[in-house]
């Protein structure tokens, strides 16, 4: 937790929070922060800054809030993931939330295990927890959007053509002829496959949809190294 992310209603007054559970912990027993000292907060969706120790209680901690700084800017980049097991899934939010993108699209896809789509990983809160230790990872406070499209072709068909307009659209795969551009310009749009590749039919349909099929060398990567790997290439620093 690089990051204590403060949430509404935490604040006791506008400048004062009280903290308890799993931020307690980490003050208490990770930070071993006392009275007075200083620590890194940002509030959720708002700016960063810094809060003093005011005082620990027998499950909680008072902090006096001081946000003056902006979050990071945002990564201009939707992120359309076919939608992977649910341990990996984890992760990658976790590492996306980390990185700064603000959009992720959980797409269906031939070869997405239909029990995937079951999992109690894609309920809002459980999403919204992993998105969190992202940004506290990172040090940002702004919550990115989550969206579930669990049909592959409406959503290609019907909804695609919206999120695209404005970005460049590439689709990672390691059959394109093209490489993968580094620090590609303005807002993009990436999708990846699942752990078995689109089939050919959704590849087709969404290079007619407008996205350039790239790729990152020979090898196959695991869907969540190529996430990472792609994000590192594409986007600006
Ligand atoms: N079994 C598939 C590999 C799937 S890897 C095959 O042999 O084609 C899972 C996803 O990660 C892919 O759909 C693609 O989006 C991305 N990916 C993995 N390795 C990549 C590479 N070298 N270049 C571009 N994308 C890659």
């Amino acid at each position: 937790m690089n990051l204590i992310l403060l949430e509404d209603g935490d604040f006791v007054a506008a400048d004062r929070v009280v903290l308890r559970g799993r931020r307690l912990q980490h003050i208490r027993d990770v930070l071993r922060a006392e009275t007075g000292q200083s620590l890194r907060v940002g509030r959720l969706n708002g700016s960063l800054g810094t809060a003093g120790v005011v005082s620990f209680a027998a499950e909680q901690v008072e902090l006096r809030v001081v946000l003056d700084q902006p979050p990071p800017a945002p990564q201009p980049l939707t992120l359309l993931l076919a939608l992977p097991r649910p341990k990996v899934l984890k992760r990658i939010l976790q590492a996306v939330a980390g990185l700064g993108v603000k959009q992720v699209v959980l797409l269906n896809s031939w070869r997405v295990d239909k029990s995937y789509w079951q999992s109690p990983l894609l309920t809002p809160a459980a999403l919204r927890a992993q998105l969190l230790l992202g940004l506290e990872q990172g040090r940002d406070t702004v919550l990115p959007e989550v969206l579930s499209r669990p049909r592959f072709k409406p959503f290609v068909e019907d909804e695609l053509p919206q999120l695209l307009a404005g970005h460049t659209g590439y689709l990672a795969d390691p059959g394109a002829t093209v490489p993968c551009p580094a620090a590609a310009s303005g807002p993009l749009l990436l999708a990846v496959g699942p752990e078995g590749g689109f089939i050919p039919y959704e590849v087709d349909l969404l290079t007619a949809a407008g996205l350039q099929p790239v790729h990152l060398g020979a090898r196959a990567l695991r869907v969540e190294t190529a996430v990472a790997a792609l994000l590192g290439r594409l986007l600006p620093i």
